[in-house]
């Protein structure tokens, strides 16, 4: 049913040309809309409904707050990189009728739309995995979208800038102690980028850069199930840095200026990062079709059983893997690009432009970004660390954004000559996206990060703010 005020986007089928409608603009989504448009040539109309007008490059998420990028490098504009052909439509969906091939979305003024598609693409990605962990709601912050990352870059300036005028040691110690929970790729290299930045806050400011203590705790090994070489090498550096890498360890619980691990520490800090793994947007709870462990189940054609004109890409979607035959491919950009560029490729064969094919992958091999001259890659399996890992790195995530490259290197080479930027400008005065994106509560606030109840919200939609 259309409640008042929904504004309609249909026009009969047989008036209008087919329309393939792809929620979300992240990897998947946005290298779906590229395949569709390069293989359609304008015969289609393509929507795009995604809540931001950007692809985010997120692997270089952690640089941002790091103080090296400005995030308008990473946020390549759709209408900059996508063929004119494909819209953009500002919102998030809501609502999915598989039966009357029908979206609802809202956009960002709170005005309700409905959309017929003759194909649908979910491309929605992820979001945080919160552990019934004590405290973990209110005292944690995620990091995932540029507001994240704006905050807790301006949280780190802050906490030095505190710490500097601050008499009493004890407080003065727990505004220099930053723990991160998950040692995947986002806890590993945010803890890496961040404590770098904090040291050099920390000499601007009179402060004792070997005072910035970092703590990284994970379950697992840093790097866990990525390439061996790696882990062990982002491990190596870290350690080496003075970061405290505690594996084996979980956090048991969080509380306004403490949290306590597994092994019975307790850490006195203002700054909590959870970093613990994804699970797939929420969605695709509600449809009729198939999960596996939370993501949609495709076929090796990235089709939803079925569903004929249903298709999922990404984290997501639960892909055939066909490296290793009955597991599915696990949540990485490299997997949501050529995923998205095959569902773009298989929608267009299923309305008559080229033909279908299965999901086939070739690892190319990973990279880590760790700061300073320091990386590590395995680019086609050979093991690289120190500079020559840098520039390949580097290169890499080049190669891999769909614009905004020179400003970007530029952003590099200004990093090689001059101090970072430590100016705290308070823009974003709490994360956008709350831990826990289902959570009905209010959660307090602490820690120097204020909450924002109910699911994704733009930056000041609650605008609480904390004791500092
Ligand atoms: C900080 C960080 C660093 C990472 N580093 C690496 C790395 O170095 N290498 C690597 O391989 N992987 C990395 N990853 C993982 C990688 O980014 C993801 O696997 C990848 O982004 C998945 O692509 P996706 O398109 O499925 O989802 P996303 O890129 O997350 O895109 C999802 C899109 O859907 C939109 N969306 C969500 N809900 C809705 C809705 N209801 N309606 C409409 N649109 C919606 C979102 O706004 C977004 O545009 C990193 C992840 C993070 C968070």
């Amino acid at each position: 049913m259309v409640s008042p005020g929904t504004r309609v986007h249909h026009g009969s089928h047989e008036a209008r040309p087919p329309r393939v409608v792809i929620t979300g603009s992240g990897f998947a989504g946005f290298h779906a809309a590229k395949a569709l448009a390069r293989r359609t040539r304008g015969a289609i109309e393509i929507v795009v409904v995604s809540p931001t007008n950007y692809f985010l490059y997120l692997p270089l998420l952690p640089e941002v707050a790091g103080g090296i990028l400005e995030p308008r490098r990473i946020a390549v504009a759709l209408s900059d990189a996508l063929p004119a052909c494909v819209r953009h439509a500002p919102g998030e969906v809501d609502d999915i009728d598989l039966e009357a091939h029908e979206i609802g979305w809202l956009d960002p003024e709170g005005v309700g739309h409905r959309m017929s598609y003759d194909r649908l693409i979910l491309a929605a990605g992820s979001v945080h995995k919160v552990m019934p962990i004590p405290g973990i709601n209110q005292y944690a912050v995620g990091f995932r979208g540029v507001p994240e990352a704006l905050y807790l870059r301006d949280h780190l300036v802050r906490q030095i800038d505190l710490a500097a005028m601050c008499d009493d040691p004890a407080e003065r110690e727990a505004r220099c102690t930053f723990v991160v929970v998950g040692a995947g790729y986002t806890g590993t290299e945010v803890a890496a980028q961040c404590q770098l930045f904090t040291r050099a806050l920390a000499a601007s400011r009179g402060l004792n850069p070997d005072d910035m203590r970092w703590v990284l705790v994970s379950r697992g090994e840093v790097l866990a199930g990525l390439n061996e070489h790696l882990a062990r090498s982002a491990d190596a550096v870290l350690r080496h840095r003075g970061v405290e890498v505690h594996t084996d360890t979980t956090m048991e619980e969080a509380g306004d200026a403490e949290v306590l691990l597994s092994t019975g520490e307790r850490i006195p800090t203002r700054t909590l990062l959870w970093c613990v793994g994804v699970r797939a947007d929420p969605l695709i709870e509600n449809l009729d079709i198939e999960l596996d462990s939370g993501r949609v189940v495709v076929h090796e054609t990235l089709q939803v059983p079925g569903q004929t004109d249903l298709y999922a890409c990404g984290d997501v979607a639960a892909v055939p893997d066909p490296s290793r035959p009955g597991e599915r491919t696990p949540m990485t950009a490299q997997h949501a690009v050529r995923q998205g560029a095959l569902a773009g490729r298989n929608v267009a064969a299923s309305l008559g432009h080229g033909s279908l094919r299965p999901y086939r992958h070739r690892d190319l091999g990973f990279v880590v970004d760790l700061g300073g001259f320091k990386a590590a890659a395995a680019p086609l399996h050979l093991p690289l660390t120190g500079l020559p890992a840098k520039i390949v790195a580097r290169s890499y995530h080049l190669g891999a954004m769909p614009g905004n490259r020179l400003r970007t290197a530029v952003d590099w080479t200004l990093e090689a000559l001059q101090p970072r930027q430590s100016a705290q400008l308070g823009l974003v005065r709490s994360p956008a996206i709350p831990l826990d994106t289902a959570s009905p509560e209010v959660p307090q606030h602490h820690l120097g990060f204020p909450h924002v109840a109910g699911g994704r919200q733009a930056p000041d939609a609650a605008a609480t703010w904390s004791r500092e």
